[in-house]
């Protein structure tokens, strides 16, 4: 018990040297809390640079109300196919329901990350994980408060990770792209399903899996010398979520998921990802599958 104790201190010591003083808000966390589910869930995170400019996203509802719209036509478009009243996205709750959200400042400066463009999610990733937000239960989502020379949102895809490297972690910038254009061109975090909302809902899918390889439609983008080269993940079908093209990924057309029900959500392949069937939904199946499930 005494042994206990003394680490205990020791790890409030180091948690406290990391925290800027100035951060330091009511009602901000600094830690994952206690999880009120089975520890499988996503867990979002707000996270600045050492040079970034803290906007309380986490605390003014901004990041809440992001999430609320995504998860609200997440379980619009599941009524009425596996579960009648449809599924919500498995989003780390407080006992209140509120999202429990992490705040992050790195050692990392804004143009360490943002130059890394496409990549700068499999940068935030050891970041956060040296942090030891690297629970082997969790997905993150990751709202970066800072720029990305190159793109407005990116994820880690789980299927293409090679053996022994994590890829838990999605990511949107923002404001991303140093013009501010990730916002004035997405509508930013406004109580509505803009291309913010979107593209941050197109992330967390991919994170979760989606779209698997073994899916009919599946597409993986040709070398054509852009930064998506090589890049699978996505359908081939105009107006889905995960719908992509090569170098030119808009979200204003996208209304469906999988509504055809062939791809990755309620299908009838019983060895391929059913985002349905993640453990990162609920209601949760009883034989739920994590992200990788059915690649290998
Ligand atoms: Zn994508």
């Amino acid at each position: 018990m005494k042994i206990f104790i003394k680490y205990s201190i020791i790890a409030l010591f180091f948690l406290t040297t990391n925290v800027h003083s100035a951060d330091e808000k009511i009602g901000r966390n600094f830690i994952d809390l206690e999880d009120i589910d089975d520890g499988y869930n996503i867990h979002v995170m707000y996270v600045i640079p050492a040079d970034g400019v803290d906007k309380e996203y986490d605390l003014n509802s901004k990041i809440s109300m992001l999430l609320y719209q995504i998860d609200k036509w997440f379980n619009s478009k599941t009524k009425d196919r596996l579960y009648t009243d449809g599924q919500n996205l498995k989003f780390d709750r407080k006992e209140n329901g509120k999202i429990d959200i992490t705040f992050l400042r790195l050692e990392k400066v804004d143009n360490e990350i943002s130059k890394e463009g496409i990549q700068a999610v499999n940068v935030l990733q050891p970041a956060i994980s040296s942090h030891g937000f690297n629970d082997p239960k969790k997905v993150y989502f990751i709202i970066y408060g800072g720029s990305n020379r190159d793109v407005c949102a990116s994820s880690q895809l789980p299927s293409y990770a090679t053996e022994g490297i994590i890829a838990n972690t999605a990511a949107l910038y923002y404001p991303g792209k140093r013009s501010g254009s990730c916002i004035d061109n997405n509508g930013g975090f406004k109580p509505e399903f803009n291309e913010t909302a979107k593209a941050a809902l197109h992330e967390i899918l991919h994170v979760l899996g989606a779209v698997p390889q073994c899916a009919e439609d599946h597409l993986v983008f040709e070398s054509e010398g852009t930064i998506n080269d090589g890049i699978g993940g996505h359908i081939a079908i105009p107006g889905d979520i995960m719908y992509s093209v090569q170098s030119n990924v808009t979200y204003d057309k996208a209304k469906h998921l999988d509504y055809k029900s062939t791809n990755y959500y309620n299908h009838k392949n019983p060895n391929c990802l059913d985002i349905a069937k993640s453990k990162y939904v609920t209601p949760t199946v009883i034989d739920s599958q994590l992200p990788s499930f059915g690649e290998r």
